[in-house]
């Protein structure tokens, strides 16, 4: 059995690995696909003291420190349930859909987040050419030009107020008849005179000439008809969903679906710690992700010393 059991293999999870295994204490990593959301972004520029890298490069990095220790890492491997220990001292045990199920004395939860796609044509295409999800990552990448925020929740406004103050204009595009966000967020962003705010209206594409986005398409919901707005970036803001769905019922979630964590890392279940996006730690971040996995997994190692 392990002493720690990491289950994903984004930065949390290799960053918890890693601490796990300078205690050398017998640890694994298992994950559906080893590198998480960072294989699907392009430039990152946020990760302090990396300047510039891009996601591929900066998973296969974080995939490299992990192989200089100690680390059974099991890719390809995704986790569907979730058995806790019946007693303290007894292990826990993670089942995987490949019918694999391993046993280990403290576990540690990173399995991440995915954002909510539009489902719209153009918008797979564009991704990374002008389709984003993360104002703090991309922002500065839209300096001066017209941007969109698809959502009138809390996020779409604070990305709509926050990518004012970089970008020439925003549009923010509502689905409903009103914006959702706190009335406070809502009368900050009626002050900038560079913000228009769209509501009833529906994105039905994504238009770009073969290498980034040009445009997008929405049909007005009040009367059906379709308008064409130019623009150069997108940011698509319509929910961040935790892969915590396998979790339901055994370890306690938010109302969103966030693994409920104290300030260690530990979820509801002694001996069963989270880290990063799937976690109600706010702010879903590399360079967050990876000090929280460390501190998870310093939690964990303080659970182990006395428990065992
Ligand atoms: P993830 O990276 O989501 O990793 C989760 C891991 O768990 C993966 O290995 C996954 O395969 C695995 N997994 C999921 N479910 C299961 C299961 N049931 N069983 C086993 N394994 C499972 N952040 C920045 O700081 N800067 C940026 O520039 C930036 N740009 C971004 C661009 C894009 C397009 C996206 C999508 C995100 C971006 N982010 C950026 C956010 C950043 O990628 C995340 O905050 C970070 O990756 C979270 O790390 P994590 O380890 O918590 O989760």
């Amino acid at each position: 059995a392990f002493d720690v059991l990491v289950i994903g293999g984004g930065p949390a999870g290799a960053s918890a690995a890693i601490y796990a295994a300078r205690k050398g204490i017998r640890t694994g990593v298992a994950a559906e696909r080893f590198g998480g959301q960072v294989l699907d972004t392009m430039a990152i520029e946020n990760f302090i003291s990396v300047q510039e890298t891009e996601g591929p490069k900066l998973a296969r990095a974080l995939e490299e420190h992990v192989k200089q220790y100690e680390v059974d890492i099991m890719n390809l491997q995704r986790a569907s349930a979730l058995v806790p220990a019946k007693a303290e001292g007894e292990l826990h045990e993670v089942k995987f859909e490949s019918g694999a199920s391993l046993k280990a004395k403290t576990v540690i939860l990173s399995t991440g987040a995915r954002w909510r796609e539009m489902n719209v044509p153009g918008e797979r295409e564009y991704k990374a050419k002008g389709v984003c999800f993360c104002p703090h990552c991309d922002g500065p990448l839209f300096k001066g030009k017209r941007v969109a925020v698809i959502g009138g929740g809390n996020s779409g406004v604070e990305a709509a107020i926050d990518l004012a103050g970089i970008v020439g204009h925003v549009t923010l595009i509502e689905f409903d008849d009103k914006l959702r966000a706190d009335a406070v967020l809502q009368k900050k962003l009626a002050s900038l005179p560079n913000v228009k705010v769209i509501k009833s209206a529906l994105t039905t594409e994504v238009k770009g000439d073969g290498q980034k986005v040009t445009g997008l398409v929405y049909k007005d919901r009040t009367t059906d008809e379709l308008h064409t707005v130019e623009l150069e970036g997108i940011f698509v803001q319509i929910g961040l969903l935790p892969n915590s769905e396998w979790l339901k019922g055994v370890v306690e979630l938010s109302p969103r679906g966030e693994i409920i964590v104290d300030a260690r890392g530990q979820t509801n279940i002694p001996g069963v710690f989270a880290a990063g996006d799937v976690t109600t730690v706010p702010y879903k971040q590399i360079v967050i992700a990876v000090g929280e996995g460390a501190k998870a997994s310093l939690g964990a190692f303080d659970h182990l010393i006395r428990t065992t």
